[in-house]
């Protein structure tokens, strides 16, 4: 299917109100904050929560917009354009954190969700657990009809901001001979938006990019959660009807590795443009550097780049949307996409010359961010494993 063909007048209307948002409301904040290392601002938040973009996986009878995994990555693509920042935000509303047993509760969650009121922060990955997430060793002891909750998580982004914390731990070791993953669990962890709740210290950490997010280290210190805040499953997004809890974690993986190369495809748009702007105005040699065939050519290849990823971007979450297994084809949109934005974005700034090296250009954050997809949401390693064990007719551990 060619992308005009994926792009229905809905979708291009949704698009073009996405890039119009981005360009006009995301991009002079990005411009102004992220070289300050500012989270995003309040009122952001707000028009963000205005636009819908906390409800696009939403049904409406919720109050969302209803629509599938194929508007989430236009509309992710828009944002992270601007502000990768921005884009990644969303994935903390759209339904994260609301898979508790009791409907009625699920119900409001969800309408919160869509609101922006319940924006959250996904507490998975710990000093000893990255990759290897099934080796997570916070713990979750029993008590009466709660949780206390002990240990320690890494990589925490928007924790002091969040509505709640999705926090994977472990109940119990698993038996000999068992995988490493039994026995963990997720919990809610209610809090007070700009606080942190009692048992829960942190720190943030000093990254060298991906600022409009704090990132936290976490210090649980006897934390209780209500037994209730427990949830069936893993994974971003709410699950769609009829699927089994892990199915469903999987699904929320997928949504997550398409929104991820969205991301990284709207990064490395943003070098294209950045450096097709700069390079018909920067004058060397008594002409715009436009005119040599070095540049010419690398803006070529850089678009070319862009549309590809974009082409097959467009084809998995049509597949993801039409209840296709997308498993393997997540992880390679995934790798792929990320990748090239690293390439794109990187040669985007080489056309800038010593400017590009300069917080005066918005390409090196473009670049800065770009470098973080291949590491966030599954390495590119372990993409490779994915595929490959896929290719072989093996399963990943
Ligand atoms: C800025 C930032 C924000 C993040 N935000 C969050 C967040 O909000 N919530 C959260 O829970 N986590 C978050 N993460 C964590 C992120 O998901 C992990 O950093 C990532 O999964 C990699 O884990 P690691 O850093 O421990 O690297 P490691 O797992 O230690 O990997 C180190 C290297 O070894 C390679 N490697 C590891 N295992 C294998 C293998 N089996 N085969 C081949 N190669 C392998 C990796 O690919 C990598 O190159 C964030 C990370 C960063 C940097």
């Amino acid at each position: 299917m060619s992308a005009s063909r994926y792009l229905t007048a809905e979708r291009l209307e949704l698009q073009a109100a996405a890039r119009r948002f981005a360009m006009e409301e995301v991009l002079p904040v990005a411009d102004e904050l992220d070289p300050e290392r500012a989270d995003i601002p309040d009122h952001l938040l707000r028009r963000v929560a205005e636009m819908g973009y906390f409800g696009i996986l939403i049904d409406r009878e919720h109050g969302g917009l209803g629509l599938g995994v194929f508007e989430y990555a236009l509309i992710a693509e828009e944002l992270a354009r601007a502000w990768m920042s921005v884009a990644s935000i969303i994935a903390r509303g759209n339904g994260m954190g609301t898979q508790v047993g009791d409907p009625a509760r699920r119900a409001e969650l969800l309408r919160r969700s869509a609101r922006g009121t319940w924006v959250g922060a996904a507490a998975l990955s710990e000093p000893g657990a990255g990759s290897d997430l099934a080796n997570v060793q916070c713990r979750a002891e029993r008590a009466g009809d709660e949780y206390v909750i002990r240990g320690e998580k890494r990589w925490c982004g928007n924790a002091l901001n969040a509505d709640f914390i999705l926090l994977l731990c472990r109940e119990r070791d698993p038996e000999p001979g068992e995988p490493k993953a039994r026995g963990l669990m997720s919990l809610i962890i209610e809090k007070e938006r700009g606080r942190l709740p009692e048992g829960l210290r942190a720190k943030p950490i000093d990254k060298i990019g991906y600022f409009g997010l704090t990132t936290f280290h976490l210090w649980f210190d006897g934390l209780r959660v209500p037994a209730r805040n427990r949830v069936g499953s893993l994974g971003e997004g709410p699950a769609p009807k009829g699927r089994g809890a892990f199915n469903a974690t999987l699904h929320g993986l997928n949504i997550a590795r398409i929104h991820t190369a969205a991301r990284a495809i709207g990064l490395a748009r943003g070098a294209v443009e950045d450096a097709l702007a700069y390079a018909k105005t920067r004058v060397q040699f008594d002409r715009p550097i436009a005119s040599f065939q070095a540049i010419r050519f690398k803006l070529a290849d850089m678009s070319t780049e862009v549309e590809a990823a974009r082409a097959f971007m467009y084809q998995v979450a049509q597949q993801c949307d039409d209840g296709l297994p997308v498993e393997r084809e997540a992880a390679m949109v995934k790798l792929f996409a990320t990748e090239m934005a690293e390439r794109v974005t990187s040669a985007g700034l080489q056309v800038h010359g010593g400017n590009g090296y300069t917080t005066e250009y918005a390409v090196q954050r473009h670049w800065r961010d770009a470098r973080l997809t291949t590491i966030f949401e599954g390495t590119s390693e372990i993409q490779r494993r994915i595929i490959s064990d896929r290719l072989l007719g093996e399963r990943s551990t």
